[in-house]
């Protein structure tokens, strides 16, 4: 027996969909190319695989935010050709890391262009970046003001660096309808024409999905490629974060009678619980009390009572089920999407937070 063969619960992983993801954005954006966001250890599936499968997919280009998780990939990918961007941009610490391992930070500001300008004339040659510009997200990237002057003394500010990427972010890809869209669009034109010639990038998961106009030269898709829905009631990705849980013990309990923590479940009639590993410590947000569903021998089971440190309690009275049996609490049929409404939060958030043993598989579906 392996270790594996015990474990209550874990997240399967499906670095095939990955790729399939990865290849719908090809098909949707080309000829631009497609990056693979992979900050957040790969929205939490897992970036040591994740690379990899992703460069096995023909996958040249990625973001990460902090700076060891581009060391860090640097090192899984080894090809040192395969162009690694750091959002984190350069901090004057960060720049000998940033040569050392051939990252290319997205600078963020007048003063990361100067310390990035500074180290390649130190270093007596020049170096690659990309350079964010905000165009309303009011988050990271060059604010107007520092736009107006880059434009104007661009032969000086950039005189050692080779720049890669002129790009922006969107704050309402997801939204077809929102006028932001419209107005990012004009303001990164303009930023574009006031600035050196240099490839582009807008789009992300969402934004990608808002047509030709969008795409550029790169698009940067994150939550798309692990099997989120980029648009609202838009197109939906291949599922790739399969969460199976365990029954630890079935009891029957009389009308009446509670379950779980301030007994907020009351039961209105004779009822089969099921205890269901895992809990709010793996991730399972402890929002889904008494409101998450599950997928049980070909049923969809209620969560009911709060959900616990390392289970949840199901209504099992509909199904036929023993000790020991798998029970799906994210995957085909309990998606995403859904889980992520149901606790009050987004796709991003339910990734990123599971914390359980992962599996990995080549498979698509
Ligand atoms: C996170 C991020 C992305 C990817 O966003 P998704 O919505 O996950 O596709 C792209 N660009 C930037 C700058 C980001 O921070």
């Amino acid at each position: 027996m392996r270790d594996s063969d015990f474990e209550a619960c874990h997240l399967t992983v499906r670095l095939g969909a990955i790729a399939e993801n990865f290849r719908t954005y090809q098909r949707l954006a080309g000829p631009a190319a497609v990056a693979g966001m992979i900050k957040a250890d790969a929205y939490g599936m897992g970036a040591d695989f994740v690379g990899p499968a992703l460069a096995a997919a023909g996958c040249d280009t990625f973001f990460v935010a902090r700076l060891e998780e581009a060391i860090a990939l640097r090192r899984v990918l080894q090809d040192r050709g395969t162009r690694i961007f750091l959002l984190d941009g350069a901090p004057p610490d960060a720049v000998p890391a940033l040569i050392a391992h051939h990252l290319t930070p997205v600078l963020n500001s007048l003063a990361e262009i100067a310390a990035w300008n500074a180290a390649a004339a130190t270093a007596r040659r020049s170096l690659d970046a990309a350079i964010h510009i905000d165009t309303g997200m009011n988050r990271l990237g060059l604010p107007g003001e520092e736009l107006s002057t880059l434009a104007g003394e661009w032969k000086t500010r950039l005189k050692n660096i080779n720049l890669v990427l002129l790009m922006s972010h969107l704050a309402s890809g997801d939204e077809p309808n929102s006028k932001m869209n419209d107005q990012q669009l004009s303001r990164f034109r303009t930023a574009l024409a006031m600035l050196p010639p240099a490839p582009a990038s807008l789009a992300a998961s969402g934004g990608s999905f808002l047509g030709k106009p969008y795409w550029f030269d790169l698009v940067r898709p994150g939550i798309g490629l692990f099997g989120g829905a980029p648009q609202e009631g838009g197109k939906s990705m291949k599922t790739v974060a399969v969460l199976t849980g365990r029954v630890l013990q079935l009891r029957r309990i009389d009308s009446g009678q509670s379950v779980g923590y301030a007994a907020t479940f009351r039961a209105k009639r004779p009822t089969m619980i099921a205890t269901v590993a895992p809990g709010y410590a793996a991730g399972i947000p402890r929002t889904l009390s008494n409101k998450g569903v599950a997928f049980a021998a070909g049923k969809r089971v209620p969560f009911v009572g709060r959900v616990s440190m390392d289970m949840i309690g199901m209504d099992f009275s509909d199904v036929t089920a023993k000790v020991g049996d798998t029970v799906e609490l994210l995957g085909d049929h309990v998606t995403l999407e859904e889980v992520a409404a149901l606790a009050g939060t987004n796709a991003y958030e339910i990734l990123t937070g599971l914390k359980l043993p992962r599996h990995y598989t080549d498979a698509a579906s």
